[in-house]
């Protein structure tokens, strides 16, 4: 648990006023943008960095001032940090002499850690005569060898190849449920972050934004940069007014008028229509006029500025009154730059944002 963690570095507010729980043997994804300050937090937890202010607590032992080599974690990082003059067994051994084991619980531990990350035809290799997934694996199974309270690791993955993330990170997911061990893993990749994390923290100069699972986090941002950090090609944000008829509430910009669903009216109902607020859609609740569409819609039309031919999807880029609407269609979709196009909006995926604050209204 962080309890109002701080660190600063001069007038440099690398950490700021964090307060987290961690649940016991959870996945946490630390994600941020670069510099925001996930590293950081990282070492305030390791020990490695000294905090200005707050607490850090192991379940309900305050280590705040503990020496890392007291806390009982494991570290993994970007640049896999396996010794070059040593075997990969003896890299793997290491921790385990530091802390004294008996040479029988050592080899033994060798072996169970060694199996489990599929390197033990490698023990007398050196790390020069691996490839890049295989020192990745030697590093996690050193971290892992002394079954850690928590591990921490700082983007292991981010030196491999696109394919070999892909595999390293359902595999680095797989180990850490078999084994149980509370993880913080920092990236700046929102893929990994969703695809690993049973929860994730979302931080940005310092401050956690949001902190919750990855469908919370998707549909419920807690902010616009939660919004549009989360999500690719990232939500639209419109500048709309809010207008009150007979009928009900509306969104409305030049060009554009959504009525809110009346599950939304409440929220919206007691808000001023003077203030500045921002219309949030993602681009994959936006349909193609006679494409399936779920749901509660509203239309409206525009001309096809530019296309994303990515084949799996298309991207296209509609020109507005307000400016472009971004839409993520199926791939096999028939539609051609400078053409007039009718989409829809789904009216269950709206968000609303306060434009000065940029908290979530709905
Ligand atoms: P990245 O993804 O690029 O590694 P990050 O989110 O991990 O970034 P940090 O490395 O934690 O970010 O850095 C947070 C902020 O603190 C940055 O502005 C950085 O320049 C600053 N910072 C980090 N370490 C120091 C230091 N030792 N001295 C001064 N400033 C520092």
């Amino acid at each position: 648990m962080l309890k109002g963690l701080k660190k600063y570095f001069g007038r440099m507010k690398a950490v700021d006023d964090i307060n987290m729980e961690i649940k016991p043997g959870e996945f946490l994804a630390l994600l941020g943008p670069s510099g925001c300050g996930k590293t950081t937090l990282l070492r305030c937890m390791s020990g490695l960095e000294r905090v200005t202010a707050g607490k850090v607590f192991f379940d309900d032992d305050d280590i705040t001032y503990l020496s890392p080599k007291d806390r009982n974690i494991s570290m993994v990082f970007q640049n896999y940090a396996v010794w070059p003059h040593m075997t990969v067994e003896k890299n793997i051994a290491y921790p385990l002499r530091v802390k004294k084991y008996s040479q029988n619980e050592i080899r033994k531990r060798i072996i169970w850690a060694a199996k489990l990350l599929s390197i033990d035809e490698l023990l007398n290799r050196y790390p020069v005569q691996l490839s890049g997934g295989q020192r990745q694996r030697v590093a996690v199974a050193r971290a892992i060898v002394i079954e850690p309270r928590v591990l921490l690791m700082d983007e292991p993955l981010s030196n491999l190849d696109a394919l070999l993330r892909v595999r390293m990170r359902s595999e680095v997911k797989k180990l850490q449920q078999d084994l149980g061990v509370t993880t913080i893993y920092v990236t700046h990749d929102q893929v990994e972050a969703m695809t690993m994390g049973d929860r994730i923290a979302v931080l940005e100069q310092g401050k956690l934004q949001q902190l919750g699972a990855s469908d919370e986090i998707y549909h419920n941002p807690s902010n616009m940069f939660v919004a549009g950090f989360i999500g690719s090609p990232q939500m639209n944000f419109i500048e709309a007014e809010i207008t009150s008829r007979n009928d009900g509430l509306y969104l409305r910009t030049k060009g554009l008028v959504v009525p809110l669903l009346d599950k939304f009216k409440a929220k919206v109902s007691e808000l001023s229509g003077k203030r500045k607020y921002l219309l949030g859609i993602r681009p994959e609740h936006i349909y193609v006029a006679g494409q399936a569409q779920p749901g509660k819609l509203a239309a409206t039309k525009g001309k096809v500025y530019f296309l994303e031919l990515l084949r799996s999807d298309t991207v296209i880029h509609l020109q507005k009154e307000f400016g472009f609407l971004v839409v993520k269609a199926p791939g096999d979709l028939k539609v051609e730059e400078d053409e007039e196009l009718e989409v829809l909006f789904d009216l269950n995926r709206i968000h609303l944002f306060n434009k000065d604050t940029g908290e979530a209204i709905l």
